[in-house]
């Protein structure tokens, strides 16, 4: 089923085609509930690749976006805006972070915390400038960031990659301990590597790299990108490692949509950061920054954290039942924590994802063949039985 063929037709004739986009064009939403051009419905089990956390057209997100847009929409940093300064304080007053800096995107905060990084070491006189990533690992798309990932099919034509950057075995301590040096300024990982297939650090891993990079002297950076703000059935995946980083950026849905980016970091180290060192003009927007600060709000006085801790637990188990029914043949695992959850399929995803889609569920792929679920977190148990069952049939069919 190809919808509004007319839409991408046009798409095609004047984007560059770096994505290859699923032949359906969405024009609105409500909720868990996406619509095509034909109003044909899709319960959107995506969120946006884990992004729109209170669904589509979300009423108290309005709000917000509209009574900011009645005021004042951009005059850049070299004013104070107050709305900026209201989503700095929700971030300060329930995290470990004690600075922000704001930026647009998931890529420009771990840009952020990189430069952060070896500025700091630099103002200190120690030549640290080494980062320590991760195989598998999603950072981005810059080239500092790219050059981080951990996927070198990435980097593929893009050389010279940014010099510095090792990448140490997921989950293995002792490869981390042989790529630290006098010269490292950083670990930079993602608490559950998102994009890299769902993967969960083994216990105790991330409190591993913690007393690592205490021995070693260098920072502790986590990518909550994907993971931060309530996706995996807390505020910040770390609270539930028992392990604070250093520095943590933030991105995807710390807007509920609109594009914004966030580097938090301690008083102390962000004193690396002076006027002149780092900037962005759009950093700190004020309809950005009111609509994520209306995100919080919902988040943590809307319930809606503690609803999406149900509703993970509850898709947790529906997609450890179809793994156990469906067996190995078809699918490998379900994984995951809260409500960013994968299947490790068989066989490769793309026949799944489409005959789900044509059937009304949306869903996406992460790297090794899995199935990334990443609902909107005011998804209902209803929604996610429908998914469910329509995800199940699927894989019964295709195999
Ligand atoms: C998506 C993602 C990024 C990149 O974010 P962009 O907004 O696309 O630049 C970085 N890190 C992680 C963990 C991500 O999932």
């Amino acid at each position: 089923m190809t919808t509004n063929p007319e839409i991408a037709a046009r798409g095609a004739e004047v984007l560059v085609a770096n994505y290859a986009p699923q032949p359906i064009a969405l024009v609105r939403g409500e909720g868990c509930t996406l619509y095509d051009a034909e109003d044909n419905a899709f319960l959107d089990l995506m969120g946006g690749i884990a992004t729109t956390t209170l669904g589509h057209a979300n009423p108290r997100l309005r709000t917000a976006l509209e009574e900011q847009a009645a005021k004042l929409w951009h005059v850049s940093n070299l004013y104070t805006t107050e709305p900026q300064i209201r989503l700095a304080e929700r971030i300060t007053s329930n995290s470990f972070a004690e600075a922000v800096y704001f930026c647009n995107s998931g890529a420009e905060a771990n840009e952020a915390a990189l430069k952060l990084a070896r500025r700091h070491f630099h103002d200190r006189k120690e030549e640290r400038f080494e980062i320590v990533a991760f195989d598998g690992a999603f950072h981005g798309r810059t080239l500092f960031t790219v050059s981080a990932t951990g996927t070198p099919a990435y980097w593929e034509g893009f050389g010279p990659m940014v010099q510095g950057i090792s990448h140490a075995a997921w989950g293995d301590l002792d490869s981390v301990r042989g790529l630290l040096s006098e010269r490292t300024a950083a670990i930079l990982v993602e608490p559950i590597q998102g994009e890299g297939g769902i993967r969960l650090p083994p216990p105790g891993f991330l409190q591993g790299l913690r007393k690592l990079a205490d021995e070693n002297g260098c920072l502790l950076i986590f990518d909550e990108v994907q993971v931060g703000m309530g996706r995996t059935g807390s505020l910040f995946a770390y609270e539930q490692e028992d392990v604070i980083p250093d520095v943590m950026t933030l991105a995807k849905a710390l807007g509920g949509g609109i594009p914004i980016g966030a580097m938090c970091t301690t008083r102390e180290l962000s004193r690396a950061l002076v006027p002149g060192t780092h900037a962005s003009t759009f950093g700190g927007n004020p309809l950005a920054c009111a609509v994520a600060a209306a995100v919080f709000e919902e988040l943590l006085e809307g319930g809606v954290l503690d609803h999406a801790k149900l509703m993970g637990e509850k898709l947790g188990r529906g997609l450890e039942e179809i793994a156990a029914e469906l067996g190995p043949d078809r699918v490998i695992e379900a994984r995951g924590r809260g409500l960013l959850r994968g299947l490790a399929l068989a066989n490769a995803p793309g026949p799944v994802i489409d005959r789900c889609r044509e059937r009304g569920v949306l869903v996406i792929s992460a790297g090794g063949n899995v199935l990334r679920l990443a609902p909107p977190l005011i998804i209902s148990a209803d929604e996610i039985d429908h998914g469910l069952s329509v995800l199940r049939e699927v894989l019964l069919e295709v195999g």
